[in-house]
């Protein structure tokens, strides 16, 4: 008995040394990007480097529930909107990650200034509008949609989306609250109907003539345009004269409990530049966040744009105060 302890000793050190030094051969990731717009991506990485993956999707307030509510033990959280992402990181859900390739591929206005979240993909929230209704001299910013001209023109998607909640968040750090409620009164007064369930309902209520004008995520007018190419819909980048058009992203970062931190970094530096950059973008017609790929055609046609500078976690911080201003001025 005594002879075989340190057998079994030694051959526990050795398969924990080998254990540690190994390359992962699967990540676990929790997503609130749907399944189609990333297993591309995933399957690409794994044809490169052999890692694999486990891949959960959900929406993301459950998601975010469940993973601070039992520190479930995966590798990486993806999800859209810095509002959802400044979240995750308020519950302690990310690590930090000082990495010179991230910092250097996220502009500085799309990732958290402490290096928990970046994102990877950009999608505009933007005017869109009827062709036949409207032209773009009409159109200059978010702001004139409270015009007298628009009453009963304007259709809007409900302020419970953290779209909304988000875009509401940036009126206020450009204009202080008390400004921004009134141009939030100002929308609320100008709605030709209730506001929608999604963005897809307001684009089509707009295209049929319901009304002239809304405010939508860029690739929701591409996917709609796809499917239907002669809808008389087009989008209009707001703020070009001022401080720019809203862009938000969707990102990621590694979270707390990561089995595999190294390599979950890995894969984050890898998705933020290259080939996969340009596809996690392509896959839900969005835009690279990294300054060197360029989009793919079919999105470059909906013209260049100045972005507002105003970092994302912004809209994360002032995210409560704007749910309270939405519901004062009435947007349901
Ligand atoms: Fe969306």
């Amino acid at each position: 008995m005594r002879g075989l302890v340190p057998g079994v000793v030694a051959f526990t050190l050795i398969a924990g040394f080998v254990h540690a030094a190994e390359e992962p051969n699967t990540l676990t990731i929790y997503s609130s990007r749907q399944a189609h717009l990333i297993e591309p991506v995933l399957d690409l990485y794994t044809e490169q480097t052999g890692v694999a993956f486990n891949l959960h999707t959900g929406k993301p307030g459950p998601l975010l529930e469940r993973l601070s509510a039992n520190g479930e033990d995966g590798d990486i959280l993806l999800t859209v909107d810095a509002g959802n992402l400044w979240h995750a990181a308020q519950r302690g859900l990310f690590s930090v990650l000082g990495s010179e390739t991230l910092t250097r591929s996220v502009p500085a206005a799309l990732r958290d200034p402490e290096g928990q979240w970046f994102g990877f993909s950009r999608r505009v929230r933007t005017i869109a509008y009827n062709t036949q209704a409207t032209s773009p001299e009409e159109l200059s910013t978010y702001e004139a949609l409270v015009e007298p001209q628009w009453k009963g023109r304007l259709c809007l998607r409900t302020s419970k989306k953290v779209y909304n909640q988000s875009l509401t968040a940036t009126l206020i750090a450009h204009h202080g609250e008390e400004k921004a409620e009134e141009i939030v009164r100002g929308w609320v007064a100008n709605l030709a109907m209730a506001p929608f369930s999604n963005d897809t309902k307001a684009l089509k209520a707009v295209a049929s003539g319901q009304c002239d004008v809304t405010v939508v995520n860029s690739y929701y007018f591409g996917r709609l345009m796809r499917e239907e190419p002669d809808l008389p819909l087009d989008l209009f980048w707001s703020n070009q004269e001022d401080r720019g058009v809203h862009v938000n992203i969707s990102g990621g970062g590694v979270l707390k409990n990561a089995r595999h931190p190294a390599a979950a970094r890995a894969f984050l530096e890898w998705l933020s530049q290259g080939e996969a950059q340009g596809l996690f973008a392509e896959l839900n017609q969005e835009f690279p966040v990294n300054p060197e790929i360029p989009a793919v055609p079919e999105v470059q046609v909906w013209g260049e744009f100045k972005a507002d500078s105003l970092n994302l976690s912004e809209t994360g911080r002032l995210q409560a105060a704007a749910v309270q201003l939405m519901d004062r001025a009435g947007w349901r």
